[in-house]
């Protein structure tokens, strides 16, 4: 008797560093080639030309520690990032004022099937194929950033199977978390429980099943997340 024709949608949540309650996710917007020495390595110029953003679904994000290898990809890969997760929004909000729309920090891989992005790419189509299928954004819980602070620089690092592969800073990304969000709120209506993944630094590369992945960020500890 719910006034639905069919069951509601989950909504997806996310754990909360030290709190009983959670954080709802409404959108996940992802930037693409955000550190210079990653640009490269996927073989574009790492001059700082306007951003762009891609989304991944707000149930693609996973706390659980498992990412199932996907179907249809044999070169799946990692990308170590932070999440920077909105406790508000708005349209067309100042750089100077962004950061008082920030609830909190997480870690975040942004996984990636790369050559079906590949395709995409080649093709002129959407990423969405190689971007956004089930559980593609292991995630860590959140940190309220009225705890941790506002995070602009600190080591990103991501170990697979204990071999250190991405080796970054915060302090290298091209757009910072304020122009992101500065950015984004000229093109789309920001809100609370929108999470941002902020873009990787260099040295991405594939996974196997069996592999574990260790992602850290400093301020934020470290989490595992094991290739099923
Ligand atoms: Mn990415």
């Amino acid at each position: 008797m719910s006034g639905y024709v069919i069951d509601v949608p989950k909504v997806n949540s996310l754990p909360v560093k030290g709190e009983d309650r959670r954080f709802p996710v409404r959108r996940v917007y992802c930037i693409g080639r955000n550190y210079a020495a990653h640009a490269i390595e996927m073989g574009h110029d790492p001059d700082r030309e306007a951003p762009f953003f891609f989304q991944k679904n707000p149930d693609n994000l996973d706390p659980s520690g498992e990412f199932p290898y996907p179907a249809h990809s044999s070169d799946v890969h990692f990308e170590a990032e932070l999440a920077v997760a909105l406790g508000s929004g708005g349209h067309n909000i100042p750089v100077e004022r962004a950061l008082e729309h920030v609830y909190g920090y997480a870690l975040a891989l942004d996984m990636t099937r790369r050559d079906l992005q590949g395709v995409a790419k080649k093709m002129g189509r959407p990423w969405e194929i190689g971007k956004a299928f089930e559980r593609s954004a292991p995630v860590g819980p959140i940190h309220p950033a009225s705890v941790t602070g506002h995070l602009s620089e600190g080591r990103v690092r991501l170990q697979v199977n204990g071999e250190i592969r991405q080796d970054g800073n915060l302090n290298q990304m091209i757009w910072k978390v304020p122009e992101m969000i500065a950015y984004l709120s000229e093109y789309f209506e920001l809100a609370a429980g929108d999470v941002i993944l902020s873009g990787t630094p260099a040295g991405v590369g594939a996974v196997a099943r069996g592999d574990v992945m260790r992602i850290e960020i400093e301020g934020l500890g470290a989490m595992d997340v094991s290739v099923v």
